[in-house]
């Protein structure tokens, strides 16, 4: 949870990359997106980033030089698609002044460092993160805890169930809530009763809806979920939005504006995450922007 000083400026979510997995691309997957996970939080003008899959670039790309001296990156985890945009993030590769703290809470504490030397590292990539100008510090922890950052920000996190663990996060600010919550396999029964309390009147949840309920039996033990599993999840959880995320690489526009029909006769407020789409929620304490009647409808941009 993030508790800062009462501002008028929202709570806002954008979306750099929706896919799971690996890559979308083609003239069929251009309203959703083709980049794998990240996504842009900001509690106020405080920046979080959450998963460094390719979307990352681009949004290295947006923030440029202007980017914040100190940024935390959190991790779901450390599959490829989660992680294969970070030497690519501009910020960087701009001055030397600039720290890049990564978070990773799936691995009994241990942080991403160890991981991420081996991948970045010849003959698997030319460079390693410690060559780049930008200083790395990489924290461990275990998914359950409440993360404190240097400026005193909080984010609970919770563990998920996906092979190696994930790490679901809670960000709060003004009153308001967004869960990121992705990758993970529901269970059964489901909802999981800590996730339901973990997720419990956000006003957004982030779902890993790779799959529909028709697909899912082929796909078990994939470690991912179904947009009918993320529907049902923010139901019973009384949350007032559902983004259906980490998309399935051959689900292409026509497939998942279908979905998305489908899954708004059930939930209106639902929908599926675009690439560079963003949704913002106005602080219910200082009220001073106005709060979208339905988060659903705010345009992709
Ligand atoms: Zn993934
Ligand atoms: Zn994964």
């Amino acid at each position: 949870m993030v508790r800062r000083a009462a501002s008028s400026e929202p709570l806002q979510v954008r979306f750099w990359g929706t896919r799971g997995s690996t890559c979308a691309s083609g003239a069929r997957f251009v309203e959703f997106g083709g980049h794998t996970a990240c996504v842009e939080v900001r509690c106020g003008d405080r920046l979080f980033i959450v998963d460094a899959g390719s979307g990352l670039s681009a949004l290295g790309a947006e923030l440029g030089a202007d980017a914040p001296a100190e940024i935390d990156l959190l991790f779901s985890h450390l599959h490829l698609d989660h992680v294969c945009g970070l030497p690519f993030f501009k910020p960087a590769l701009l001055g030397c002044n600039r720290v890049i703290r990564t978070y990773c809470g799936n691995m009994d504490g241990e942080s991403a460092e160890g991981a991420l030397a081996r991948l970045y590292a010849p003959p698997l990539f030319p460079v390693t993160l410690e060559q780049l100008p930008a200083r790395f510090e990489h924290c461990g922890f275990r998914a359950g805890e409440t993360l404190t950052f240097p400026d005193g920000a909080k984010v609970a996190t919770h563990l998920l169930n996906h092979p190696g663990g994930a790490t679901g996060y809670r960000f709060e600010h003004g009153g308001r809530s967004a869960c990121y919550i992705s990758d993970l396999e529901h269970g059964d029964p489901w909802p999981d009763p800590g996730l339901l309390a973990f997720v419990r009147d956000a006003d957004l949840i982030i779902y890993d809806g790779m799959f529909s309920e028709s697909e899912y039996p082929s796909c078990r033990g994939w470690g991912h979920s179904t947009w009918e599993k993320g529907v049902a999840l923010a139901k019973a959880a009384n949350v007032a939005s559902l983004a259906i995320f980490h998309l399935y690489p051959g689900h292409d526009d026509a497939f998942l504006k279908a979905a998305e029909a489908e899954m708004q006769k059930a939930m209106p407020s639902s929908f599926v995450a675009r690439e560079r789409q963003t949704v913002s929620f106005a602080p219910r304490e200082g009220g001073a922007v106005a709060q979208p009647a339905n988060p659903a409808k705010v345009p992709a941009v």
